[in-house]
């Protein structure tokens, strides 16, 4: 059997036993170091998918693998009916990086971290709550109401309510839907799966002083730009002094473990008490484990300016190249969106793959990148002078 056999066998028998709801399987992955993965083949790719803004340290980062290997041999799992470690100093660290006191609930994955979100909304005796268009919050029926998506959403109507989804950027449309009745806005900082559309300069700031004035909830979901992404770690503090009062978290936190996390401040970190909410698995150790991993290294490899400097070497590349298909780059940071001049963002993601890089369509006009915050200039520059041949293939 040749490799490529094995390749086919591999995507046929995903397709046998897993429920059809992702379309289309790409390459089988077998390995992965840095920003390179390799296929069953042995083929080489260089990621700029980075597992849907999850590889924040790239694949196995010797600091995510020791941090990993030493707690599983320890103490792989206690339950929330035990304290552990881990889980108190990620705890302790998530809060020192936003520079005021508050409280976190651990959960495994995105979607979960907005359920909790919801629930602390829930808490304030209100029910009504306010998000954006286009919006992606998650797929559970919580967050999927919060999700601004109809396609996502339809299918599953009736789902918790009441959400009034507002044009995402609008300030006037904000104020006009936040009632004293609002529990809470949930927004993002820049929304990721609609196509890496940044808010507008000044819309926080506004959102805040809204829910300010009505006693409500600013809930931002940083679920895909928090962890250094955009250069900050967390994106929302591009804006000086905004002080949301909830935070929520996963893709990049655990560097590859999935891990969730829902901070809250002030008040709102007191809404949910004693058997309010819960999760098994949340504040797993190793999880945990990971999850400072991945802060301790993106501090002491002083990432966050990098972030920077490569996101803006990336855009640079992308703009100067003037081709016709690229109409702009958008986003922040490593967390960038090349919206396209024709619908043809899965064709360009094909060609980029038999290129030699994975990338990410995101609808059908805009192509993702989020490569490791680790991706190095050469692997910028790489994909910069392949991308005419990849664009016009
Ligand atoms: C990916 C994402 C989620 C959902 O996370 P999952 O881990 O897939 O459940 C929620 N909010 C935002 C902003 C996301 O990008």
């Amino acid at each position: 059997m040749t490799a490529e056999d094995s390749a086919v066998s591999l995507a046929d028998r995903w397709s046998a036993v897993m429920m059809n709801t992702y379309g289309t399987p790409r390459p089988a992955l077998v390995r992965g170091e840095g920003s390179t993965v390799w296929d069953e083949s042995g083929r080489a790719y260089t990621d700029f998918t980075g597992g849907i803004a999850v590889n924040t340290l790239g694949h196995a980062h010797p600091a995510v693998v020791e941090a990993v290997t030493a707690q599983v041999s320890r103490l792989g799992h206690v339950s929330n009916l035990f304290v552990s470690e881990p889980a108190v100093a990620l705890a302790e660290r998530l809060s020192a990086l936003f520079g005021r006191p508050g409280r976190v609930f651990f959960a495994n994955s995105g979607t979960e971290a907005v359920e909790a979100a919801f629930k602390i909304a829930r808490r304030t005796g209100r029910t009504h709550m306010v998000a954006a268009e286009q919006g992606f919050h998650g797929r559970t029926m919580g967050a999927l109401a919060l999700t601004g998506q109809a396609a996502k959403r339809d299918a599953f109507l009736p789902l918790p309510g009441e959400v009034t989804h507002v044009p995402f950027g609008d300030v006037e449309a904000l104020r006009g839907a936040v009632t004293e009745d609002t529990a809470a806005v949930v927004l993002e900082p820049v929304q990721g799966e609609a196509g890496v559309v940044p808010a507008p300069q000044g819309y926080l700031r506004a959102a805040r002083e809204i829910t300010h004035a009505t006693g409500t909830l600013l809930v931002l979901d940083e679920v895909q730009t928090g962890i250094g992404r955009t250069g900050h770690w967390f994106a929302h503090q591009s804006v000086p002094g905004l002080a949301p009062d909830v935070v929520t978290l996963a893709k990049g936190l655990g560097g590859g473990l999935p891990i969730g996390a829902t901070l809250a401040f002030g008040k709102a970190a007191d809404l949910l008490g004693p058997g309010d909410h819960g999760s098994t698995f949340g504040g797993n150790p190793v999880a945990c484990a990971a999850g400072l991993a991945v802060l301790e290294t993106v501090e002491a490899e002083n990432l966050l300016p990098q972030v920077v400097l490569k996101g803006a070497e990336l855009r640079r590349g992308i703009e100067e190249l003037r081709h016709p298909l690229v109409r702009e780059v958008r986003g922040a940071g490593l967390l960038l969106g090349v919206g396209l001049a024709e619908p043809v963002a899965a064709r360009v993601q094909r060609a980029a793959q038999d290129a030699g890089f994975l990338v990410t369509a995101t609808g059908t006009s805009t192509v993702r990148l989020a490569p490791a915050l680790t991706v190095m200039e050469e692997e910028i520059a790489a994909l910069v002078k392949e991308l005419p041949g990849i664009l016009g293939a």
